[in-house]
């Protein structure tokens, strides 16, 4: 059964035919039209032949599901399709990705440099895990590039960044930071969560490896939680070899998930993509809102870099009211049909405010020196009509009157 020859049919057919069938052939178990879930721990030899082949000279074989699972492949070859790469891993969370590719590029006496503005999760790993294992760790105020090139030092093993950002959706200029990069001979990895293979392409910039969390858009619907690093094969081989001792592996069963929720990846992102947009001119038209953040609004301070090397804005949208804390509430409370809750990339138009939720145990003042503001709110816009979106927005706007 020959698979699908991801990168020739990469050249001819759009991203939305890829997200279908990419990575699969075109016979499956029993004629099924969908992916078979292998729900299994173990696979089986038939005999000890069978074993020596698989071991001795190198036939294919799944042995043991922490180190591969047919339907988990499918995944990474779809993935890799969608995203350009060479090669791809699957793991069982975004997090599972990071901390697996960052392990397995850096041993004791290394540095590495991220940007702050990056996941939480990420910079605390990096700040505070890291260093019980000797690698030193430098964080550089997002967007200066000098002080990046600065931070660079002999022992550095690769630069991290995150783009578009959390929750300010601001834009690192990859080109940039492949030159600097070069310059110093380091590793890029770009968290691309934010702007999914439909949006951005950090690999075309030379970039060395992409993570994502697909629980995210890739999912898209909420259900699940995924992860996957994509780059060179050479590079995702060593990530893949640690994997198989972190053993952060993602269940066949939400592999299946997976792939079905990428076949309307495309659909979704564009959908997202355009209503996204009008729900940003439409809060920036209103008074009562103080600033709207989105990269693809003429007034986001990374407009032209956004529309340089992205091709849509993304589906999360970032404002500021005017007002006080109390207000922010009665606007939240006000809401219908976004739900308050963390997350984004799915489906259900989701809604959080940051100073209530993911900073809830900060002073004010410290708070407020993040910028994050007593009336500030990432909207990660579903696939609802987006005049029911509005509409519900323009009733929270309602009710702070
Ligand atoms: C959600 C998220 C992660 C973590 O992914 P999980 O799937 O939740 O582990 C990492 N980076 C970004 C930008 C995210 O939005």
């Amino acid at each position: 059964m020959a698979l699908v020859d991801a990168r020739n049919k990469q050249k001819v057919q759009s991203i939305c035919t890829r997200a279908i069938h990419a990575g699969e052939s075109r016979t499956k178990y029993a004629d099924s039209i969908t992916t078979p879930i292998v729900q299994t721990a173990t696979f089986t030899f038939s005999s000890s032949k069978d074993i020596e082949e698989y071991t001795r000279k190198g036939k294919e074989h799944f042995e043991y599901g922490r180190y591969g699972n047919p339907t988990a492949t499918i995944a990474e070859k779809r993935l890799a399709d969608l995203e350009g790469a060479e090669d791809c891993v699957v793991f069982s969370s975004g997090m599972s990705a990071i901390t697996t590719t960052i392990l397995s590029l850096v041993k004791s006496g290394d540095h590495i440099v991220i940007t702050d503005d990056s996941y939480k999760k990420t910079l605390e790993f990096c700040r505070s895990y890291l260093k019980r294992f000797g690698v030193e760790c430098t964080i550089v105020s997002f967007g200066d590039y000098r002080a990046l090139d600065n931070a660079i030092q002999k022992n550095t093993r690769f630069i991290f960044s995150e783009s578009p950002t959390n929750p300010y959706l601001n834009i690192f200029d990859l080109k940039k930071l492949k030159k600097i990069a070069q310059k110093h001979n380091v590793l890029t990895l770009i968290d691309g969560t934010f702007g999914t293979p439909m949006n951005q392409r950090p690999l075309e910039f030379g970039i060395d490896l992409v993570l994502q969390s697909a629980t995210k858009y890739l999912g898209g619907h909420n259900d699940i939680l995924a992860g996957a690093v994509l780059g060179r094969k050479e590079l995702v081989d060593q990530i893949r070899a640690l994997h198989k001792s972190m053993g952060g592996v993602i269940d066949p069963h939400c592999c299946y998930l997976l792939l079905r929720g990428i076949k309307t990846f495309p659909l979704r992102v564009q959908r997202q993509n355009e209503s996204a947009l009008k729900v940003a001119k439409f809060l920036e038209s209103k008074s009562s809102v103080k600033k709207v953040y989105y990269p693809f609004l003429e007034s986001h301070a990374h407009y032209a870099i956004a529309k340089e090397q992205m091709s849509g804005g993304g589906g999360v949208v970032t404002f500021e009211l005017h007002g006080s804390l109390e207000e922010s509430k009665k606007f939240l409370d006000a809401l219908e049909l976004c739900f308050i809750g963390p997350s984004l990339g799915g489906v259900e138009t989701l809604i959080t405010h940051p100073a209530l939720v993911s900073y809830y145990d900060y002073p004010r003042e410290e708070r407020l020196k993040l910028g994050i503001s007593d009336t500030l709110f990432r909207l990660a816009v579903g696939i609802e009509d987006v005049d029911d979106i509005i509409r519900d927005l323009q009733n929270g706007l309602d009710a702070v009157q």
